[in-house]
């Protein structure tokens, strides 16, 4: 080969929550290079006002210029139109119906191309990467305020023919069950959510914490593990239902692993341990369910490791792999 090449730029990795705003500039290899957190901002305006902001301040302690960098790819919640680079429905960003041309108003600020993709499929490719399974089938389970998964096959993102696929928190469970915010009843993600955490263990508040759920997770989880028998039974019947999600996505496309994430993983390997004790439960009576061996395939990621931001960077990269 002759010539000389010119390294190819870094991409940007974005991933816009309902309280914080996680940027990272990732390389061509998918390594982290540069990696900021800010605060988020509601409202269309504010969504992209501190997306804007992630931007030029990573480009600074990069020491590079914002026309230096690559492209941009953003990892949102709510319903993403990918092809157009628009988001409707992220009631956490105060973004309503209406819908937000990300896309759009990024690259007239930053003059970058910009990638916009729901954020657990943005997590899904993030962990896939990070887990280093490249071409191994995944599914990326989030235990956020709802459930939802996000699915890499073939190292492919799939995101379906509505981009419904891994929606599993909306298969009914039980006919009798809650009513969901989908407007079903008995959805999985009325048993296994941190919304259903939140109602199934509730405390008196949680300042810290801004996403519903993780408060009560920590709670519920330590409660559980200083032996008291409510907690316990909260405990385990969540993970029960979270085991059904588990069993659902294994049955449906046999990944060779689910990874756990969403912000009540953050409970780390108590949770973990759980689900694993659940999946075995339910594996008793069944030498088929046995034989899927569940239980060592579900693992988790740090949760410091911001997958979503990563994953949308690979998207920038490469728009064409996911
Ligand atoms: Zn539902």
């Amino acid at each position: 080969m002759n010539g000389v090449r010119l390294a190819p730029p870094l991409c940007v990795g974005l991933d816009i929550g309902g309280s914080k705003v996680l940027a990272v500039a990732v390389d061509e290899n998918g390594r982290v290079v540069g990696q900021l957190r800010l605060n988020s901002e509601p409202g269309s305006d504010g969504v992209i006002a501190v997306a804007v902001e992630a931007v030029a301040r990573l480009a600074e302690r990069l020491d590079i210029a914002v026309s230096e960098l690559g492209a941009i790819g953003v990892g949102v919640p709510g319903l993403v139109d990918s092809e157009r680079g628009f988001v409707a429905h992220a009631v956490n960003l105060g973004v309503g119906s209406e819908g937000l041309a990300l896309a759009q108003h990024l690259h007239r600020h930053t003059g970058l191309k910009v990638a916009v993709e729901n954020d657990v499929n943005a997590a899904a490719l993030g962990a896939a990467r990070t887990l280093g399974l490249n071409g191994a089938d995944l599914a990326y389970l989030s235990v956020g305020t709802g459930l939802a998964a996000g699915l890499v096959l073939n190292g492919q993102l799939r995101r379906g023919h509505r981009s419904a696929a891994g929606e599993i928190g909306h298969v009914p469970v039980d006919p009798n069950g809650p009513l969901c915010t989908c407007g079903q009843r008995g959805c999985l993600e009325t048993f296994a959510s941190g919304r259903a955490l939140a109602l199934a263990w509730p405390v008196p508040s949680y300042h810290s914490e801004s996403e519903p759920g993780i408060g009560a997770a920590r709670s519920l989880f330590l409660a559980a593990s200083n032996g008291e028998p409510d907690a316990i039974g909260v405990r385990d019947a969540f993970a029960s239902h979270l085991a059904e999600a588990v069993r659902l996505l294994v049955l449906a496309v046999d990944v060779d692993t689910v990874v756990l994430g969403g912000g009540v993983a953050a409970v780390g390997e108590e949770l973990l341990t759980a689900l694993a004790s659940a999946l075995a439960t339910q594996g008793a009576g069944s030498a088929f369910l046995r034989s899927l061996d569940l239980p060592s395939r579900v693992t988790m990621i740090a949760s410091e490791v911001p997958v979503a931001a990563i994953g949308a960077a690979l998207i920038a990269h490469d728009p064409a792999a996911s």
